[in-house]
């Protein structure tokens, strides 16, 4: 039986930003279990095949705590479905940290408190889950935060491309003060990032293109990285 105040945790570790423009920074990874979604290209079955550790909220800042590192990440599985994420976040603002959410999209950002940066998922066709997306949230994204699409081919980004344009996000409307940086990146082996990087140069769209940094550093690791 849980307590008031704990999480059910996958991982804790430290390792390189691997997916966002804070790529390359040293940074505390909060991993929690529990997904509500089972996209086609999951890297991170375990957070949902496997149950994770109960621990206490105090365990968890105790790992923030004994490091320096400024930069905090809490991801998933779905961070947003445990309730004592929201103490958590609050927790680590409260102590200072830069603190980066990564969400699937599906789970109402509203709660989230305005400090943390948001990067958030928008699941494309070739996920298999786009069926999921809450696109409500987009108008809760402002410009620290950050939307991000992974990508299983041609037909995913066109897809994504049309929904930016339909939401005025890229190339932002002139009116627009608060808008999210925007991420595109590829399922290996289905995309060649050397494709995706050309229909970017092609189209002239202010859109950054992202490797997983943490694949290339350490191959065919998934776990703790
Ligand atoms: S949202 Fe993330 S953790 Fe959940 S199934 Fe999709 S890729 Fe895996």
């Amino acid at each position: 039986m849980k307590s008031n105040h704990s999480l059910q945790v996958s991982e804790l570790f430290y390792s390189i930003q691997g997916e966002s423009s804070y790529a390359g920074y040293p940074c505390l990874f909060i991993r929690l279990a529990g997904c509500n979604l089972r996209c086609s290209y999951c890297d991170a079955r375990y957070t949902y095949e496997e149950a994770g550790q109960e621990m206490a909220l105090a365990e968890v800042l105790a790992f923030v705590q004994a490091s320096p590192v400024p930069l905090v990440e809490i991801t998933g599985g779905e961070p947003l479905l445990q309730e004592n994420v929201y103490p958590l976040l609050a927790a680590l603002i409260k102590d200072d940290r830069l603190v980066l959410l990564e969400t699937n999209g599906s789970m109402d950002l509203a709660r989230v408190p305005a400090p943390v940066v948001i990067i958030m998922d928008i699941k494309c066709p070739g996920s298999g889950m786009a069926e999921k997306n809450l696109l409500a949230n987009l108008a809760r994204l402002t410009s620290k935060d950050e939307l991000k699409f992974v990508l299983r081919g041609r037909e995913d980004y066109l897809w994504a491309v049309d929904l930016l344009k339909e939401n005025m996000l890229c190339p932002p409307s002139p009116a627009a003060k608060e808008v999210p940086k925007i991420l595109f990146s590829a399922v290996a082996p289905d995309l060649a990032p050397a494709d995706l990087a050309s229909w970017l140069l092609a189209d002239q769209l202010p859109i950054r293109l992202q490797l997983q940094l943490h694949t290339q550093i350490w191959p065919g690791q998934y776990r703790g990285v």
